[in-house]
């Protein structure tokens, strides 16, 4: 018996060991290149999109500046930040929500980042006033249906979603989504808290399942006929269009987009976006980054691997795209979507959206 319990222990202390040597170097090798002695810029990013990788690339073959990346979500990535002061090895903050980069201006983790490269790339309606961040993509959260049982002449607005036509029948991803949060931050500042709490628990009437999985999956659940609409942003779906994966291209083939609120108060439209850490060690690399991400060849790149709408005009975009572009916006400030986020976490607990 003993000899089994020994056995036992060791069987679960090996693995553990195992495990842990294997992340403290995972660790260590971070923290080398983070202080290697080449040319460098510490990028600490929320973003997982494929196409960010080959970016980095190109710029580094352009400028011999080196790109390291830490991973994270917004608030470990800020709260890192927060934590090591001036200590930090970030140099630049990429997220992707308008609302989050307004917050870390105001948690004190950025500082101003202003070029003419920077002014020219991106126009003012994407820029922090006082220059703490910037937008290097703009993305729409919008209605995906299924093309063979919805009537795109049924969809109107997001208020629409919450008629009892669609009970049972919408799919969405859980409230911890920033997406969620600065969706209805949007119709708080539009409507007031009351109407935007009824806006969300009407969306919970009519949920097809319990939230999960992000805005990928719902495709998959609309394919899989759980539910016949989404809310979602758009550049899943050109990604699924345009994916090596033959199962994404069959979802994708069945979904339609449709733009809500084209009569009344706009899609709404966030942002990914970019701040200069407030103690970032190699500004002067952070500056040439966040030039080349917002300029014509970076944000071309950018937009034809992501799908996401470019905020340089000068952007060559795949046609799908372009015929996404013309769609009226929200007049909603991408800083008040951040001052907005904790009242909107508050409605959702309330109208039990998980
Ligand atoms: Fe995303």
């Amino acid at each position: 018996m003993k000899l089994w319990l020994k056995r036992g222990v060791l069987g679960l202390i090996i693995p553990l060991l195992v495990i842990a040597v294997f992340l403290s170097s995972c660790i260590l090798k971070q923290d080398e290149q983070l202080q290697s002695d080449r040319p460098s810029v510490n990028v600490f990013s929320a973003r997982h999109y494929e196409v960010d990788r080959a970016v980095f690339q190109e710029f580094t073959k352009r400028t011999g500046i080196q790109v390291n990346e830490v991973k994270g979500t917004a608030e470990e990535l800020i709260e890192r930040m927060k934590r090591e002061g001036q200590a930090s090895s970030a140099d630049l903050l990429i997220v992707v929500d308008g609302g989050i980069l307004n917050e870390a201006k105001e948690s004190g983790v950025l500082q101003p980042m202003s070029s003419d490269v920077l002014r020219d790339n991106v126009p003012a309606e994407w820029r922090d006033p006082d220059d703490y961040w910037l937008a290097m993509t703009a993305r729409s959260r919008v209605i995906v249906y299924a093309r063979d049982r919805v009537n795109p002449e049924s969809l109107s607005t997001y208020e629409d979603l919450t008629h009892e036509r669609w009970r049972g029948k919408l799919l969405v991803r859980s409230s911890s989504s920033l997406y969620n949060q600065s969706l209805l931050a949007s119709f708080i500042d539009l409507y007031g808290e009351q109407e935007a709490e009824e806006w969300a628990a009407g969306i919970v009437r009519n949920f097809a399942r319990e939230p999960e999985g992000g805005d990928k999956a719902q495709a998959r659940a609309i394919a899989a006929k759980i539910g016949d609409v989404a809310i979602m942003n758009t550049y899943y779906v050109g990604q699924m269009l345009t994916s090596s994966d033959p199962e994404e291209l069959e979802i994708a083939a069945g979904l339609g987009v449709y733009f809500p609120n084209q009569l009344t108060t706009g899609v709404h439209t966030n942002i990914s976006g970019i701040g200069l850490a407030a103690y970032a060690p190699n500004q002067e690399n952070a500056l040439k980054l966040a030039e080349f991400l917002t300029g014509p060849e970076g944000q071309t790149m950018l937009v034809q691997g992501s799908y996401e709408f470019p905020v340089n005009a000068e952007a060559d975009m795949p046609a799908l795209l372009r015929s996404w572009m013309s769609f009226i916006r929200q007049p909603v400030s991408i800083a008040e979507l951040g001052r907005l986020h904790q009242k909107a976490a508050d409605i959702f607990d309330q109208v039990g959206w998980k």
